[in-house]
């Protein structure tokens, strides 16, 4: 049978791209969630579109790129310095980013904000109408198109202004957030009319959906419907599609003689201690200090733990150029060192803190051998940490610490101590019950989180969500 054509257009490829000469270029599939959701799905013959990541300025080199990427099935957009500038590092990472997490920006960042604004967001349509001609060139009848994240929001409707028929869903890495919130954005109709162009627009969780629904209603004056939202008759259907992880991919990893040598060593490293374990970009929303500050009041207020147990922090740098970024990692350095002045001895310190990333089986090793992990977000769209901790915690059982507001609470909800990051007295107690909590109750929480990861996968999220665009098509259809 002739496999459905899947087109996936999200901002970056899922390839590091870099320059060996002038015509050629060396390729890295980065197996990020996304990716390896859709290296799963064998229902669709899968293609990407997307930036590289690198300006190529030359055509030779344009030429040679699109060549190298064809054989790992990735279509590339080319976008030049000013408009990644004004599009990606402005207007998405500098304006939505922050505001669908419910960060402030920063004070002195508010009024050029404000003052350039309008250009990044000319800058953030013109990127997306340069995506669209990308998908526009290699669009065959019948294809489904599925645009990913908040980068592409104008997307869709540039789609559909050109080709009504076309099949085109809308997926949300992060949270969406309440109406309240998204009102202050001075382009806020403009975005929730170009994202409801699509068939289907879909979420993480049901409330970053409801929130949608409701900037639609109050913002845009349009109905909802159990469905969605509809406007002058044409309804686009929005819904809940939880991403999973490929729980499978995690559990072999384990098996790995590689693997395993790792765990020994890990294990010899901190015998007699309590593995604590976070594993976070480097960012705002994923409150590292505020961990920190909860595992020094721990520290401070259980003095015989103070040998015991260890809290290994893997925080990946990210936008490391942006002084926000620069401002947050001196400020975990700085909570870092003192608590490790404070509570170390000649042999031993209380925090590991790395600013680096680990390869994937040495992350595999230290999600296997810790007692409990820590998940503090402010906000996250989901958190795949939380799942890829607890597919590989089936012999140890360990527990896991989880915010509240991380999308994972909505379905780990049951298994995890669950915990609001911004009261430190609360994740420290919750930290103690975590380390002495008895062995039967630990298994019964671990199934339970373990019988959700293992059974709610990244490649069923994938298919779910092209099932139901294709069938929300049909049924569009049937009306008519
Ligand atoms: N990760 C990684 N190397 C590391 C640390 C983390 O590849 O050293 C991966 C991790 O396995 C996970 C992803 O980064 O798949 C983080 O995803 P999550 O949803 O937790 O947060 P995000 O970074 O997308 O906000």
């Amino acid at each position: 049978p002739i496999r459905q054509r899947l087109l996936v257009v999200a901002n970056r490829l899922p390839v590091s791209a870099v320059r060996k000469d002038k015509d050629s270029w060396l390729l890295e599939i980065n197996a990020g969630g996304l990716v390896s959701a859709l290296l799963g799905v064998k229902d669709f013959e899968a293609r990407w579109i997307g930036w590289a990541g690198v300006n190529v300025p030359d055509e030779v080199g344009q030429k040679a790129l699109t060549k190298a990427l064809a054989e790992k099935r990735c279509i590339p957009v080319f976008l030049d310095e000013e408009i990644v500038h004004q599009y990606y590092n402005g207007y998405c990472n500098n304006i939505l980013w922050p505001l669908f997490h419910y960060l402030g920006l920063p004070q002195e960042d508010r009024l050029a904000t404000t003052r350039s604004f309008q250009s990044q967001f000319a800058a953030y349509k013109k990127a997306n109408q340069m995506f669209a001609d990308v998908v526009n060139k290699h669009y065959v009848e019948g294809d489904v198109v599925w645009c990913h994240d908040y980068h592409l929001m104008f997307l869709p409707k540039c789609l559909k202004e050109r080709n009504s028929k076309m099949k085109v869903g809308w997926f949300l890495h992060t949270p969406f957030p309440s109406s309240e919130i998204h009102k202050t954005l001075p382009s806020r109709s403009e975005l929730l009319n170009a994202v409801i162009a699509a068939d289907l627009v879909g979420f993480h969780t049901y409330d970053y959906a409801r929130h949608f629904v409701s900037a639609c209603t109050r913002i845009l004056g349009i109905e909802a419907t159990p469905e969605g939202v509809e406007d002058q008759g044409r309804l686009t259907r929005v819904a809940a599609f939880p991403i999973g992880i490929d729980s499978e991919r995690f559990i072999r990893a384990l098996g790995v003689p590689q693997v395993q040598k790792h765990m020994k060593e890990l294990k010899e490293r901190f015998d007699g201690r309590k593995v604590m374990l976070g594993v976070d970009r480097l960012d705002m929303i994923k409150g590292i200090p505020q961990k920190l500050l909860a595992f020094e009041k721990f520290l401070e207020e259980k003095p015989s733990w103070h040998d015991k147990v260890v809290l290994l922090q893997i925080a990946v740098p990210t936008r490391t150029d942006v002084p926000e970024y620069q401002k947050l990692s001196s400020q975990v350095h700085e909570i870092v060192g003192r608590i490790n002045g404070r509570f170390g001895t000649l042999t031993a310190v209380p925090i590991h803190h790395l600013d680096r990333s680990l390869d994937f089986q040495a992350l595999c090793a230290l999600y296997a051998v810790t007692d409990v992990a820590l998940v503090t977000s402010l906000r996250d769209g989901m958190n795949l940490v939380s799942y890829e901790f607890v597919a590989c915690q089936d012999s140890k059982k360990g527990v896991l610490i989880l915010s509240e507001f991380a999308g994972a609470a909505q379905s780990l909800g049951a298994g995890a101590i669950l915990v609001n990051p911004w009261n430190v007295t609360e994740v420290a107690a919750a930290i103690e019950q975590a380390l002495i909590m008895p062995a039967e109750e630990r298994e019964k929480r671990h199934q339970h989180n373990f019988e959700h990861v293992s059974s709610h996968t990244a490649q069923q999220w994938a298919e779910f969500f092209v099932s139901e665009l294709n069938d929300t098509v049909i049924e569009a259809q049937e009306r008519i």
